[in-house]
């Protein structure tokens, strides 16, 4: 047999159907980048493959911030790899710099001592400040205030699968709140008193967390401790208004105000995943399996045949079930 003439790919959209970007219904959402202009090839390597299996359907806006002026260079070669909005926003000083009641003198010895401990990143400032502002001041900045949704995008991210629907759509119809696809296991030594703090917050604001919340994904011991378990927050798809509203705000004003974004190192995603874990319940946090993803050096790539054809990446490489994720307290946490 010389000629094989396969059946029409399955997995094309239907013709008699129009193409995405025809559907008006949209989400009121953004991508938003933090970034820096020395990071603008691996940004466009992100935009080509976000747009390629996205965004050339959707138009969905970008919103790129920055702690300096964005250059000339980095906005005329971001502007040219999508039709969508591109706007470019600085960060106020405010939100990238010690706030008053931090000893800075303290937090420079500690720093220090954490780098010389091997933390990674124990000893880098801009990183903390980097922490701090996607804990609590992104979905606040100007730029962000219009919209309702966010994806949080970083550069030289891969994404990996067609993505036929939206997301953000998705995220809003069914009343979600945060979406996430990688989920694994914090460094002990850059949250030590992160979970005393939440303990405490807790008793101090019982009315803010609600009963069937998600709890058990960061503690196996009923609350006692935190299990380091994490969604990896270089990827997200969450509602801004959950983050600007009184209870995220709340809860993060009281972790900046106990110092560890500064005295330790406190990353965004656990900072995060807590909020999720204690203000949301099962039904309004999502996994998004069909997003085949990496962030350097791990990989989601959806296993299951249906999803994976319509995907880049080696399944071989999938992350999920691993010994440094979190998959599986995720499944004993929402298993019905
Ligand atoms: P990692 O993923 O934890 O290793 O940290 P990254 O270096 O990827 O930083 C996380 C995000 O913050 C990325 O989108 C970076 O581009 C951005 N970022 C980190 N540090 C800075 C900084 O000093 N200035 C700006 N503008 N962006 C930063
Ligand atoms: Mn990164």
């Amino acid at each position: 047999q010389l000629v094989v003439v396969s059946e029409p790919h399955p997995n094309l959209p239907d013709p008699s159907l129009p193409p995405a970007w025809h559907n008006t219904t949209r989400a009121n959402a953004a991508f938003v980048i933090l970034t820096r202009n020395k990071e603008l090839d691996d940004v466009r390597w992100t935009m080509r493959q976000l747009e390629a299996r996205f965004n050339h359907k959707f138009n969905y806006p970008y919103v790129f911030l920055n702690d300096e002026p964005f250059t000339e260079e980095f906005k005329e070669l971001t502007r040219g790899m999508t039709n969508a909005k591109i706007q470019y926003g600085i960060i106020p000083h405010g939100h990238w710099s010690y706030p008053e009641w931090i000893d800075v003198d303290k937090a420079t010895a500690l720093r220090e001592q954490m780098g010389r401990e091997g933390v990674i990143y124990g000893d880098n400032l801009s990183y903390r400040h980097m922490c701090r502002f996607e804990s609590g001041f992104f979905f606040r900045h100007p730029l962000m205030l219009e919209y309702d949704y966010y994806w949080r995008v970083e550069p030289s991210v891969d994404f990996y699968c067609d993505i036929d629907y939206d997301p953000f759509l998705y995220m809003k119809e069914n009343k979600m709140k945060y979406g996430w696809t990688i989920s694994l296991f914090e460094y002990e030594s850059t949250v030590r008193t992160l979970w005393p703090t939440v303990k405490n917050f807790m008793k101090e604001y019982p009315d803010l967390i609600p009963e069937n919340n998600l709890i058990d994904f960061v503690t196996n011991d009923g609350g006692d401790t935190y299990n380091m378990c994490h969604f990896w927050s270089n990827f997200e798809i969450a509602d801004l208004n959950w983050l600007r509203g009184p209870a995220y705000l709340r809860y993060f004003e009281y972790l900046d105000r106990a110092g560890g974004f500064f005295y330790e190192r406190w990353g965004d995603a656990p900072v995060h995943s807590i909020a999720a874990a204690i203000f949301l319940n099962k039904t309004e946090v999502h996994f998004f399996d069909d997003i085949g993803y990496r962030h350097n050096p791990f990989t989601h790539c959806p296993t299951r045949r249906e999803l994976q054809k319509k995907c880049h990446c080696n399944a071989d490489d999938n992350f999920d079930y691993s010994a440094y994720s979190c998959m599986r307290r995720w499944e004993e946490v929402t298993r019905d």
